[in-house]
C-alpha cells in the first residue's frame, strides 16, 4: 500500500484526499483547519498535527493548497531535508509559473522528484474523481504520479518540463476568463437587438461562434444546459478563483513579454465585478457586469 502524505483539506483537498483513501492508499492528513482535517478522518485518512508529521515515512506528498507562498513554505520547512531521497512530490495546488519551476529545481537539489499537477474541474469534480491533471516534470515523475491522480481524477496529462502544468493551466483559464466574457456580451447584444436568446444559441451553437462557455456553461439562465446561471450563479468556479488565474497569467505574460490584450481587459473586468462584493459567485456571473439579461 503507497502511503501519500496529503496537505491541504479545503474545498478541493478533501474530496481528493477521500478519494485517494478509498481507492487504498493511506492517506496521512495534514491541514492548519481542525475541522478540514476531522472530515479527512472521517474519510479514512489519518489525521497527522503537522506538515512534517504527515510527510515522515510517506512516499509521495500530494499539497492543494491556496498559493506559491503556501507550498513554499511547506516544502522548504517540512519536506526538503526531511523526506528521503526519491520521495514524490505533487503539487496540484495552482501557483504561479516561477514558484513551480523554483520549487522543482530545488526538489531535484535534494534529491527528491516533484511534479507540478494543477487541476481542471471545481469541488464537484475534486469529490467525484473526475478531476483533469495537467503535469510538468521529468518523464520518471509523470509516470510515478500517474497512478496517484488516476485514483483522483478522469484524465492525467504530461504537459511538459517543471512548471509547463501550471502554464497550461493559466493559459486555460486565461483563455476561460475572455471567452465567458465575450459569451456574454454576445447573449446580451443579440438580446438588445431582438434576437431571441434561445435561437442565438441553436444557432450559435453550431456556427462559429461554438466555445465551451456557451455550450457547458452558458452565463445566461434558461438557456443551454444546466448551468450555475440556473442556479443564481451559486456553486461552480468562484469570480475569486478565476480572478487570482488572471493574475497569476497577467503575471507570467509580463515576465515573459507577451503581449495579452484579452486577458488583461478580462482580468479589469473580474476585478471591478469583485470589488463590488461578487466574489463568491460563479465566474459566469461577470454577464451582471455587462448587462442586465432582459427575462
Ligand atoms: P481552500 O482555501 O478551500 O483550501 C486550502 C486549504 O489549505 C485550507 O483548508 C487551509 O486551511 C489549508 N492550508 C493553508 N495553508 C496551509 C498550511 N501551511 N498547511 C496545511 N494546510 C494549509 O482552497 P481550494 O478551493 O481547495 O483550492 C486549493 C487550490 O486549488 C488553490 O490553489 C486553487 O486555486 C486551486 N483550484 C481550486 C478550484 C476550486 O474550484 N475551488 C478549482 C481548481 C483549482
Amino acid at each position: 500500500m503507497t502511503t501519500v502524505a496529503f496537505i491541504g483539506l479545503g474545498n478541493m483537498g478533501g474530496g481528493m484526499a477521500a478519494n485517494l483513501a478509498a481507492k487504498g492508499f493511506a492517506v496521512r492528513a495534514f491541514d492548519l483547519s481542525a475541522e478540514a482535517l476531522q472530515k479527512a478522518v472521517a474519510a479514512g485518512c489519518t489525521a497527522c498535527s503537522s506538515a512534517g508529521e504527515a510527510v515522515a515515512g510517506a512516499e509521495v506528498v500530494v499539497t492543494m493548497l491556496p498559493a506559491g507562498s503556501h507550498v513554499a513554505g511547506v516544502y522548504r520547512d517540512s519536506v526538503f531535508g526531511a523526506s528521503p531521497k526519491g520521495t514524490l512530490l505533487i503539487d496540484c495546488s495552482t501557483i504561479d509559473v516561477g514558484t513551480a519551476k523554483t520549487l522543482g529545481a530545488e526538489a531535484d537539489a535534494a534529491g527528491l522528484v516533484a511534479v507540478d499537477a494543477p487541476v481542471s474541474g471545481g469541488i464537484a469534480a475534486a469529490n467525484a474523481g473526475t478531476l483533469t491533471f495537467m503535469v510538468g516534470g521529468s518523464d520518471e515523475g509523470f509516470a510515478r504520479a500517474k497512478p496517484v491522480l488516476e485514483a483522483m481524477g478522469k484524465a492525467v496529462i504530461h504537459a511538459g518540463a517543471s512548471g509547463a502544468g501550471q502554464t497550461a493551466k493559466i493559459c486555460n483559464n486565461m483563455l476561460l476568463g475572455a471567452s465567458m466574457v465575450a459569451t456574454s456580451e454576445a447573449f446580451l447584444l443579440a438580446q438588445k437587438l431582438g434576437l431571441d436568446p434561445q435561437r442565438f444559441y441553436d444557432i450559435a451553437s453550431v456556427s462559429s461562434g461554438q466555445c465551451w462557455s456557451m455550450t457547458s456553461y452558458c452565463p445566461l439562465p434558461g438557456v443551454g444546459p444546466e448551468s450555475p446561471a440556473d442556479r443564481g450563479y451559486q456553486g461552480g468556479f468562484a469570480v475569486a478563483l478565476m480572478l487570482k488565474d488572471l493574475r497569476l497569467a497577467a503575471e507570467a505574460a509580463g515576465l515573459a513579454g507577451a503581449e495579452t490584450p484579452m486577458g488583461a481587459k478580462a482580468l479589469e473586468l473580474y476585478e471591478g465585478f469583485a470589488a463590488t462584493g461578487q466574489g463568491g459567485l460563479d465566474f459566469s456571473a461577470i454577464i451582471r457586469r455587462l448587462g442586465k439579461p432582459a427575462d
